[in-house]
């Protein structure tokens, strides 16, 4: 195709982010249904182009766990991009709906996962860099894809520079200012899984517990991911065990960054304190979902890069390879919502 705006009928508006809106659109000269995301950024008029010369790569990026690629232009001064529609919407929509989704699901969809991040490191060299549910989609045909993975090295800048992104599926590792890599994919996988399984994020139970945390329950909290590098000069050594003086000290401190999500107030630096020094969260209580499930989550969710394994090779792991065997039907599961 070749896409302008003005061919392009917005029909209804499927969802906000933090850089912008995904619309669900109709492109009249061939009646096609699609998904407009309009994103915000406040680039040069190079800048832009360039990013539109990288999105290109995402038209050879072919695979059934890879949400397709129609084309992307500039509507100044956004840049818009026109991607498959996915009629249930992504993950996070849906477990808000229904409620935990079925521990063999969430297989399924640890599966389909694995496979999309290793076609697009294997094949094209590209990091992930947001796995989290809303990043995960769902259609009727029982799909399952991945979406707004990290394309263009110029976007991931004008982002970083503009707006905030949503950090608490980031790795301890970055959080700490190191490089992304394939595993930290991985890590962002796990807390996803146990989201999806539990029906809620999953550092909301274990923060809350703490007394010198109590206040920390939420979901999601923005956070410059151009500021994580000095993040990690703030003041966190990651063995630095937290006592009632600090936490209150931090809570001043971090007041101006806190936000609200769902009517929670939570500071973002203490959750991100919280991932860097505390156990990993895993699949609660013992004993209610399968052993090998658990496993699977706990690998993803090593502490340490050197010990966590990459996409490719948690397709080896015992819980994906009973989900390839699944006898879930997910299209009759769809229909069920
Ligand atoms: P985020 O992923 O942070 O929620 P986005 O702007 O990427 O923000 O997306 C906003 C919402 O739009 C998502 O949560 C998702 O539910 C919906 N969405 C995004 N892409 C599609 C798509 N291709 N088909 C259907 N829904 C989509
Ligand atoms: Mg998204």
């Amino acid at each position: 195709f070749d896409l302008r705006n003005e061919d392009l009928k917005d029909l209804q508006e499927l969802g906000q982010g933090n850089g912008g809106s995904v619309k669900k659109v109709e492109h009249i000269p061939t009646g096609k249904i699609m998904a407009k995301k309009i994103v915000l950024i406040d680039a040069k008029p190079a800048v832009r182009k360039q990013i539109l010369r990288e999105l290109q790569i995402m038209h050879d990026c072919n695979s059934k766990y890879i949400i397709s690629f129609w084309g992307a232009f500039i509507a100044d001064p956004n840049i818009c991009m026109c991607i498959e529609l996915m009629d249930k919407g992504s993950l996070d929509g849906i477990y808000k709906k229904i409620g935990p989704i079925e521990i063999d699901v969430v297989g399924m969809v640890a599966l389909a996962v694995l496979e999309g991040l290793t076609y697009l490191y294997d094949v094209h060299r590209i990091i992930h860099r947001d796995i989290k549910p809303s990043n995960i989609l769902f259609n009727s045909q029982g799909e399952i894809k991945i979406c707004d993975f990290g394309v263009s090295g110029e976007l991931i800048n004008s982002i970083a520079d503009t707006f905030v992104g949503t950090s608490t599926y980031m790795s301890p590792e970055r959080i700490q200012g190191a490089q992304y890599t394939v595993k930290s994919d991985v890590w962002s996988l796990g807390v996803s899984l146990i989201e999806l399984a539990l029906g809620r994020f999953p550092f909301s139970e274990s923060v809350s517990d703490d007394s010198d945390l109590s206040d920390l329950e939420g979901t999601l909290s923005p956070a410059r991911p151009g500021s994580m590098n000095s993040l990690a000069s703030l003041g966190l050594p990651p063995s630095r065990k937290r006592t009632s003086a600090t936490a209150k000290k931090d809570k001043r401190k971090s007041k101006g960054v806190s936000l609200q999500g769902g009517g929670m107030t939570m500071s973002i630096l203490e959750l991100l304190q919280h991932i860097v020094n505390e156990p990993a969260p895993r699949l609660t209580p013992e004993g209610r979902f399968p052993k090998q499930a658990e496993n699977f989550v706990d690998s993803c969710l090593l502490k340490d890069p050197d010990q966590r394994k990459t996409p490719k090779d948690l397709l080896n792991d015992e819980w994906i390879i009973y989900a390839k065997t699944s006898p879930i039907d997910l299209e009759v599961w769809a229909s069920t919502f």
